[in-house]
């Protein structure tokens, strides 16, 4: 699919508002693993549900924290993305996705504000999205790929942690796939793997706000319990949206 797609009206909308190629050029649906949040996306941006209750992941990620992150934190990227994006109708077509791949054609202070508050509407959603642990999991394609591009998966495992302790102060650390690699790698504040081309498998939030009322400066113990709560059925499907790696 190529930006052909896009309706004869609609372009002919984006063009009469001064909407170039620039925006044409990311008007096509981006090739997100599933699970993506191809709802909520959509502007203006409103908060998805968990489909899991806030003490499904207790005692590793307890209730309270999970409330407050998703009803508090969450939505207030929301808020601030839509707020910014309330006085641009010529922006209102594009996604959160598209947004963010097309991140530096936004002037500042705009850029700035889309990076960090849609940035942060897409982690949180794909975060809520590989939690809650099925409890009949069988390992598929993506611990095999694992197991070969990292050792094993407990190798992998250990390399995941050191990164993630390694990131000074907020920010996320991931499995990503692009160019047909795993990688593990770490992205500041709200920055999304996605900026740079690679598509998100695992994600986890190293914000305090994520674990401090839990596991206080602990960071360690928050990483190691985050494997009794990661959905491996979804991220297999995030997986298995990039493709055969
Ligand atoms: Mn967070």
């Amino acid at each position: 699919m190529n930006s052909l797609a896009v309706p004869v009206s609609r372009r002919q909308a984006l063009q009469s508002l001064g909407i170039g190629a620039a925006v044409l050029a990311f008007a096509r649906p981006p090739a997100l693993g599933a699970p993506s949040a191809a709802e909520p996306t959509t502007q203006p941006f409103t908060l998805p549900p968990l489909g899991y209750a806030y003490d499904a992941l207790a005692p590793h990620f307890d209730a309270k924290t999970m409330e407050i992150h998703h009803t508090k934190h969450h939505q207030a990227y929301i808020n601030a993305a839509n707020k910014a994006l309330e006085s641009r109708p010529d922006l209102r077509e594009l996604t959160a996705e598209q947004i963010v791949a097309r991140i530096d054609a936004f002037e500042e202070p705009l850029r700035t504000t889309l990076r960090n508050h849609v940035g942060g509407h897409l982690n949180h959603t794909f975060f809520w999205k590989i939690l809650a642990a099925p409890t009949d999991y069988k390992p598929g394609p993506l611990q095999a790929a694992i197991a070969r591009r990292f050792g094993s998966l407990e190798a992998f495992q250990k390399e995941f942690a050191t990164a993630s302790l390694g990131r000074f102060g907020s920010g996320w650390s991931w499995l990503t796939a692009k160019d047909g690699e795993l990688d593990i790698v770490t992205t500041a504040n709200q920055d999304t793997p996605l900026l740079q081309g690679a598509q998100p498998i695992i994600a986890l939030d190293l914000w305090e706000h994520a674990y401090y009322l839990n596991y206080q400066n602990r960071r360690a113990d928050y990483v190691q319990a985050f494997w009794k709560v990661l959905n491996w059925d979804a991220v297999e499907a995030a997986y298995g949206g990039v493709g055969t790696i």
